[in-house]
């Protein structure tokens, strides 16, 4: 018997993961406009559209300061250079995220230091940051230092997954007892707020945004941002950003070219009106799955993803955990249901991380994620009747 079969498989019903085209249609001609304009001036580089997208992008996020990068990467990066972390120095993150996260603290030239995640929120937790500074780290003069390395423990850089916060208030406790600076990795986690209604980036020194075109809201290409409330903070990137020069042509500092580009601007300054309506749609499909998971008896089977009371979760991904994940992945493919492992190999068995000396069996919740979460197509413009697809389609899978 064909999966199909066993399946209320409407013909032709195809869920691919994300669809960026209902979103374009019915903005195209705006979009083609604010472009047109561009070309019209021909000031590409750090024009009007750029400082309008930093303000709002800044208020957004209830920050002072953004300085638009040319991605979430570079945010990233640009955020460790302004705090001047580099060799000699090592940064705590989760093994658990997307490759940038920690493949920018080595390019920076310090020591990715792994702590393993909260398993409901997938989030780094801060008991085992906790544990990590007791047992493998000690203050000397007034600094911390992981014991194993000798390197300088200067920061936290936690990640918003998914697009749920992290625990900040108590890792901030955490970053201020061992005076640590904070980056907000918020790269897929633009507007997410904790139950208080503080939002990403908010909270720590920097918060690192990306543009890229999965996140929810998406340039036409590569684009970031860096936001802060530190006047000093911010300069210092405004400089690095073109180089280190200021004025032009004389260089106090080392920095790179990481500028936004003014047609991505143009093109985010449109979207971003959109970007509360995109995340209550994602907000409201999740719910959908939720429940309908919940009422096809798949509760046991299918462990739907958990926001934490009161939080604004802006699901850029909308992740459940199962068993028997990579069968049921390729079942649905062959339903014609998109999915994504974000992500199968954390950080800390990846080849490139081999001299850090991380094996498997280091940071066991975070592994079992990796083996157990599937993503399922979450974006805004879903009907109904695909959302149910694909409950029925999994739930097809178990009953077989
Ligand atoms: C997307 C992402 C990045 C990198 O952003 P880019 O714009 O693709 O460079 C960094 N961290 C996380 C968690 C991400 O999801």
């Amino acid at each position: 018997m064909s999966t199909s079969a066993i399946s209320p498989s409407p013909p032709g019903m195809r869920v691919p993961l994300l669809d960026l085209k209902p979103q374009y249609e019915p903005l195209a001609a705006e979009i083609q406009a604010a472009i047109a304009k561009v070309c019209a001036s021909q000031h590409f580089i750090l024009g009007a559209a750029v400082k309008e997208l930093e303000a709002s992008v800044a208020a957004y996020s209830q920050c002072r300061h953004g300085i638009g990068v040319s991605s979430g990467t570079d945010a990233l990066l640009l955020a460790l250079m302004a705090l001047e972390i580099g060799p000699g120095d090592a940064v705590i993150t989760s093994p658990f995220t997307f490759f940038a996260t920690a493949g920018t603290i080595a390019r920076a030239g310090a020591r990715p230091l792994f702590c393993d995640i909260d398993p409901a929120s997938f989030n780094i937790s801060p008991a085992a940051v906790e544990d990590f500074i007791a047992t493998q780290c000690e203050e000397r003069d007034r600094v911390l230092v992981h014991r194993a390395s000798g390197t300088r423990v200067r920061a936290l850089m936690p990640v918003h997954l998914y697009g749920q916060v992290a625990d900040m208030e108590s890792l901030m406790g955490i970053a201020r007892r061992h005076g640590l600076k904070v980056i907000e990795d918020a790269a897929q986690a633009i507007g997410s707020a904790d139950a208080q209604g503080r939002r990403a980036c908010g909270f720590g020194d920097i918060g690192c945004l990306s543009f890229f075109p999965t996140k929810n809201l998406g340039a036409f290409g590569d684009a970031g941002m860096c936001v802060t409330n530190d006047a000093a903070l911010a300069e210092r990137m405004d400089v690095l950003r073109v180089h280190g020069g200021k004025p032009k042509y004389y260089h106090a500092l080392i920095g790179g070219n990481f500028r936004i580009d003014e047609l991505q601007a143009a093109v985010l300054n449109i979207k971003l009106r959109h970007l509360d309506a995109w995340s209550a749609a994602r907000k409201r499909n999740a719910h959908f799955y939720d429940a309908t998971f919940a009422g096809a008896k798949l509760g046991e089977t299918v462990m739907t993803p958990r926001a934490g009371a009161g939080v604004r979760h802006i699901y850029n991904q909308y992740v459940i955990r199962v068993s028997d994940r990579d069968a049921l992945r390729q079942h649905l493919a062959g339903l014609g249901v998109g999915t994504e492992i974000y992500y199968p190999v954390p950080l800390h068995v990846q080849q490139c991380f081999a001299y850090l000396g991380g094996q498997a069996g280091d940071f066991p919740l975070s592994e079992r994620a990796a083996a157990e979460t599937l993503a399922l197509p979450i974006f805004p413009e879903l009907a109904e009747s695909q959302l149910r697809y694909v409950v029925d389609s999994i739930a097809a899978y178990y009953r077989a």
